[in-house]
């Protein structure tokens, strides 16, 4: 952690930087190293992807990681950057945390939403049908979760608050109701270029009618809308919001070549190549 400045600092700058990450207390062990984020029961971390390595390797052809690396575009730098296989990040979960207590939210998150197709109720909605709704509940709020403890520079903008993280924590390791306490709602985007299905963004944040909520992307156009606020959800969202023991429903939204993510970052791609 940074220690604080000795300059007297005023209120306004003090609540910014209490907003930010650098400021979040970590648990640590008697080295002093982090303890993984998770357990909390031991300082030997490994290389913990933030968004699940299955969902890089799908935008791979045929899911083989070779071939030219990913690029990735990032509002702060002014070049595509490389990456082989997505961002991780060696300073937040343990092996065991990692591959087996997320792990398994991991692969069933990859089924459900790479593997399997809703299923068409009509041109607004589809249907995820034989859904363990808690369990893609967790996986999608496990990947926000990484994202915020994180202080990787690609999710410098994720950062739901240390309440909101706690609470998360407790959640998945209980292996709680998520739904009950954060209202999420799968949304998906069709394509006019198919190409663009593999297409990943990381999370950003977004207020809906004062009410704070982020997006969390993944490929094939599925693009989830969790609350993050004790304000209570939308009522226009309450049909759509998931809950166990009903059917899932998937919002078919707008073509992805309609979006601000597509207008923005084709644009972004065209300034760095300097078109
Ligand atoms: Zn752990």
């Amino acid at each position: 952690m940074e220690p604080l400045s000795p300059k007297v600092e005023s209120r306004q700058e003090l609540i910014c930087r209490a907003r930010s990450k650098e400021l979040v207390l970590h648990m640590t062990s008697k080295n002093s190293k982090p303890l993984c984020r998770l357990c909390a029961d031991t300082d030997i971390l490994c290389k913990a992807h933030l968004i699940p390595e299955a969902f890089y390797r799908f935008l791979y052809e045929d899911s083989k990681v070779e071939g030219d690396a990913l690029k990735m575009v990032l509002q702060n730098i002014d070049y595509l950057k490389k990456s082989r296989i997505g961002v991780y990040d060696d300073h937040i979960l343990c092996a065991n945390c990692d591959q087996k207590k997320l792990g398994i939210l991991d692969d069933y998150g990859k089924e459900i939403l790479i593997d399997r197709m809703p299923i068409i109720v009509n041109k607004d909605i589809s249907v995820l049908d034989n859904i363990e709704v808690n369990k893609l509940a967790s996986f999608v709020i496990s990947v926000l979760w990484r994202c915020s403890i994180s202080k990787r520079e690609e999710v410098r903008h994720v950062n739901v608050g240390v309440k909101f993280e706690n609470q998360i924590r407790e959640l998945l390791i209980k292996n709680e109701d998520v739904t009950l306490h954060f209202p999420i709602v799968i949304t998906k985007l069709s394509f006019l270029n198919s190409s663009y299905e593999k297409v990943l963004f990381m999370p950003v944040p977004i207020e809906i009618d004062d009410v704070n909520y982020y997006y969390v992307y993944f490929p094939k156009g599925y693009k989830v809308l969790i609350k993050i606020d004790d304000k209570p959800q939308h009522p226009a969202l309450n049909l759509l919001t998931m809950k166990v023991g009903y059917p899932v429903y998937v919002a078919n939204t707008e073509q992805f070549e309609n979006t601000n993510e597509y207008t923005k970052t084709a644009l972004r791609v065209k300034t760095m190549r300097g078109l």
